[in-house]
């Protein structure tokens, strides 16, 4: 779609979908949803849908399927063991991956659980580009520690970074002399690094660390959920690779990786996972688990149909069309919301469009979570729901003390092929309106607070009735409208 020139002039991301199946939505009233945001505990993964005009909470398992995934969904093959449905999947996958040995989980964490079992020994060391929620939890279960190596640029809110989800090579090294090779089992790298937003590595930065991995004999483990936006912004941003179709580019990422993992949830737009592996051993090892925890070794949790959509999905994701329309409508909404003078993550990335509250409410401190007060105020200006990204997506530490996040912010997921630009600018328009009425944003209290990824369930409170102002400023500024 980056190819089609208005005669207008104008920049506008156009489609390459029709709409044939749709929901109806509701926008409930702001006093309804001051009260639906009370209720789930200012927490928005609390909140009912009902209540939810734009669901931009996560791009997991709500991307929209295409005519092909739905129909192949009709002609599953149902057997417990040895699944048609399996071998057109793990054919997909050596097709598209060229790994021979694969293992399907229900999603992406249960992936993780099971290479944290395998490779995991307590006090070795996991370097990575930057760490996700899940996968760090689960290396630390297993008595890991995380090393974000990050380039510096990563962390930098405002930048024309091209890669800043890139790993800095000479904090590896370090990191690898420091630690020894032997207390390292494996270096990850995520695609399209979620919590820093949605930002891709290089392919180049990839091979360096390939070389070191190689070197040292370290296994090289990607976290793939989010590689659809990073193989787009690989073809559009990376020089070497202008002329690569999506397919090569993949085929080059993987050559340099030993296991491959991912949320079919976001790669593939189904709901499922799984472990691409090239080692017998480990393989072998894998298996276990996966028998153990999932399920059988030809669905591993995942629903048949789901496998099936999952392949359909797979193949879509090689065709550029398909996967440039998440990136493109992101950046539509980060240049609305820059005119209005919003402060949000730059270069726009992939995933959603991340707002820097650490900017935006500046005047709230992160132990009273600025992202999160944030995310229910969007909540309550206009029904949407977006998610924390912040000091309340970290846990304490050992000492209970607040662990303050890197970066605060607020994420609004755009599923793919999801949403129209009229709601994208509806959504802008209402956190323009938000941040004109910024000061009247305060933040955020605990009331139930959960020990482990306390932002899925922990119920929170205002710190003073902020948010009746925010219902009033509402009323009188956009009179009767919803
Ligand atoms: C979503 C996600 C996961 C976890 O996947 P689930 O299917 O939600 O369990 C792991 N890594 C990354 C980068 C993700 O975005």
């Amino acid at each position: 779609m980056s190819n089609i020139k208005f005669f207008s002039g104008e920049q506008i991301p156009l489609e390459m979908h029709k709409v044939r199946i749709v929901q109806k939505l509701n926008l409930q009233p702001v006093e309804k949803r001051l009260k639906a945001i009370t209720e789930a505990g200012n927490n928005t993964f609390l909140l009912k849908n009902r209540d939810v005009f734009m669901d931009m909470l996560t791009d997991s398992g709500v991307n929209a399927m295409s005519d092909r995934q739905l129909g192949a969904m009709m002609v599953a093959d149902d057997s417990y063991a040895g699944s048609e449905t399996f071998f057109r999947l793990k054919e997909k996958i050596t097709d598209i991956f060229g790994f021979e040995h694969f293992l399907p989980a229900h999603q992406g964490r249960a992936c993780e659980n099971i290479i944290a079992q395998t490779l995991v020994k307590p006090g070795n060391i996991i370097p990575m580009n930057y760490h996700f929620t899940t996968t760090r939890a689960h290396f630390v279960l297993n008595g890991g520690t995380v090393e974000e190596l990050i380039i510096d640029e990563g962390l930098e809110v405002i930048s024309n970074h091209p890669f800043k989800g890139n790993i800095c090579a000479d904090k590896l090294r370090h990191c690898i002399d420091k630690h020894g090779a032997e207390n390292i089992p494996f270096v990850r790298m995520e695609a399209g690094t979620n919590l820093i937003g949605g930002q891709p590595f290089s392919l180049e930065n990839l091979e360096e660390v390939q070389e070191l991995c190689k070197e040292n004999k370290i296994l090289l483990v990607l976290d793939a959920s989010l590689l659809a936006d990073n193989l787009h912004f690989i073809k559009v941003r990376e020089e070497q690779c202008r002329e690569l179709s999506i397919r090569e580019i993949t085929k080059r990422i993987s050559d340099l990786c030993d296991i491959i993992y991912f949320s079919g949830r976001k790669l593939g737009c189904a709901r499922g996972g799984g472990i691409c592996i090239r080692d017998e051993k480990i393989f072998a090892q894998m298996k276990e688990f996966v028998t153990l925890y999932e399920g059988f070794l030809t669905y591993g949790g995942m629903s048949v149909r789901e496998i099936e959509a999952m392949t359909i999905g797979l193949e879509e994701t090689m065709d550029e069309e398909v996967i440039n329309q998440g990136p493109e409508f992101i950046a539509f909404m980060a240049e609305e919301l820059q005119r209005g003078g919003v402060p949000v993550i730059t270069p726009p990335g992939g995933l959603g469009c991340h707002i820097n509250a650490m900017k935006f409410v500046s005047h709230i401190p992160q132990e009273q979570y600025p992202a999160g007060a944030l995310a229910a105020a969007i909540y309550i200006a206009g029904g949407i729901r977006g998610m924390e990204r912040g000091t309340l997506s970290e846990e304490r530490n050992s000492d209970g003390s607040e662990h303050p996040a890197d970066m605060e912010l607020v994420r609004l997921a755009l599923p793919r092929r999801v949403f129209t630009l009229s709601q994208v600018k509806y959504a802008a328009d209402r956190i323009i309106w938000l941040y004109k009425n910024r000061h009247l944003i305060e933040g955020l209290t605990f009331v139930e607070e959960p020990r482990i990824l306390r932002f899925f369930t922990g119920k929170l409170k205002p710190v003073s009735n902020w948010q009746e102002k925010l219902v009033s400023a509402f009323r009188d500024d956009f009179g009767d409208s919803l």
